[in-house]
């Protein structure tokens, strides 16, 4: 054995040395997305990382090698450069400690790329709260994901827009009778769209593990004050892009089953309380479907165009432009790297979400300037209803309208906030 030989150890910031042992576990994949240089994904300490092509490179020569000399030989020779192990060791320490890969080096920050599909976004989530573990959720999807066989999975999305159609043709909203609702009926509803929550969670879970992915967990969060379910699949990054889709689609897909069930029973029935829970059910999923929340709908955009962080990719797309307006130029990677067909999408993407803000709060405007005018109101009325004798229904129907009002000023707040951040930044960073 040569003694000489120089084992891998990298200074510090601090000066010190450190030996360069990598976590155990890392493992390297390819990551499919559209972008014109090779993509990597990264996984180490159960977070996952997106890496560039000569990152990824480093990565795989030093889980092979522990001589210095070799690894710095092998890396020159594979990315056609002449670095120097001082070189190499500022790389590692820039790029590579931050993303917690080294065992003495200590986990910093989360993944660039974290992917899971809750039902609100990673920062506006709360209190978030594991409800099934992980072997748990695998236990009851793994033989449920025949439902996903192609040979099941087409046959069951046409009967379900047939089913829709069905329904557009025979039945109208004025067959509900809202009194039968407004009663302990709300609560029938209120317990089936919990179920109906957790099934299309499920439905995430059952997607991933039919193409091997594994599901961390299922659990509840809070989301702004609304109770919501997330899947933890962030495993699901290291499928290929199509294999994402039907994923990000299981939730979704589920809810349509469920239609499916529904519109049968009414037909059978026509019962106003399944018409409601159906009406429940469709509005639930359309608006998961919308990309420009960071639902379902925004992980299937940014999956079926492989665009990478979406949102910041296309807050970088406006900031091109409005850079290009000033008549300079945006050095950044994140627009630039995309395949033509997703660069236009990313742009479609901008225009429309814009759009579509612009117009919510052109639609929401009244009504959210009166819903905080008559706010105060609103409390007082509930207040005097306990005191007096009113109908249940009645205050079931006051309690409702107060949550929406409540709803609608804190999202719009909200809103507005994000909006001013969002300012603010692209004023600094100029
Ligand atoms: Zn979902």
């Amino acid at each position: 054995m040569d003694t000489t030989e120089q084992r891998l150890a990298v200074l510090d910031g601090s000066g010190s040395v450190i030996p360069l042992r990598l976590v155990p576990g890392i493992e390297l994949s390819p990551l499919d997305l559209s972008t014109s240089n090779k993509t990597y994904l990264l996984k180490a300490e159960d977070k996952y990382f997106r890496l560039s092509e000569p990152l990824a490179v480093l990565v795989k020569l030093l889980l092979a090698h522990h001589e210095v000399h070799t690894v710095v030989s092998e890396y020159n020779s594979t990315t056609n450069s002449q670095y120097t192990w001082d070189d190499i060791q500022h790389i590692i320490l820039t790029y590579l400690k931050p993303k917690g890969i080294l065992a003495d080096g200590g986990v910093q920050g989360g993944g660039t790329t974290p992917r899971s599909t809750r039902h609100a976004s990673n920062s506006m989530m709360w209190l978030k709260l594991p409800i099934v573990r992980s072997s748990v959720v695998e236990k009851i999807t793994t033989p449920m994901t025949f439902i996903f066989h192609p040979s099941v999975f087409f046959p069951l999305l046409i009967a379900s827009v047939a089913s829709y159609a069905y329904l557009l043709m025979t039945a109208k909203p004025w067959m509900i009778d809202w009194d039968q609702i407004f009663s302990w009926k709300l609560l029938i509803v209120y317990v089936a769209a919990n179920l109906i929550r957790v099934l299309h969670e499920l439905g995430h879970a059952t997607a991933a593990r039919r193409y091997g992915a594994s599901v961390k967990e299922i659990g509840v969060g809070v989301y702004l004050f609304m109770l919501v379910a997330y899947t933890d699949i962030s495993d699901a990054w290291k499928l290929p892009r199509w294999q994402r889709v039907v994923t990000d689609f299981g939730g979704v897909y589920i809810q349509l089953l469920i239609s499916i069930f529904l519109i049968i029973a009414f037909g059978l029935h026509s019962s106003s309380l399944v018409f409601f829970l159906l009406m429940v059910n469709t509005v639930s999923f359309l608006v998961i479907l919308t990309p420009f929340f960071r639902l379902d709908g925004y992980w299937l955009f940014s999956d079926i165009f492989g665009i990478p962080n979406l949102r910041s990719s296309a807050n970088t797309a406006l900031k091109k432009m409005i850079y290009r307006l000033r008549g300079r130029e945006l050095v950044e990677n994140a627009v630039s790297s995309l395949q033509p067909v997703s660069k236009a999408m990313l742009y479609a993407y901008l225009v429309t979400s814009y759009a579509f803000f612009a117009l919510v709060i052109y639609v929401l405007k009244d009504i959210v300037i009166r819903s905080a005018v008559g706010y105060p109101q609103s409390v007082l009325q509930l207040y005097h209803a306990f005191g007096a004798p009113t109908a249940y229904a009645r205050i079931v129907q006051m309690l409702v309208v107060l949550l929406g009002r409540t709803f609608l000023i804190v999202a719009c707040s909200a809103a507005v906030y994000k909006a001013i951040q969002f300012v603010i930044r692209l004023y600094r960073t100029r």
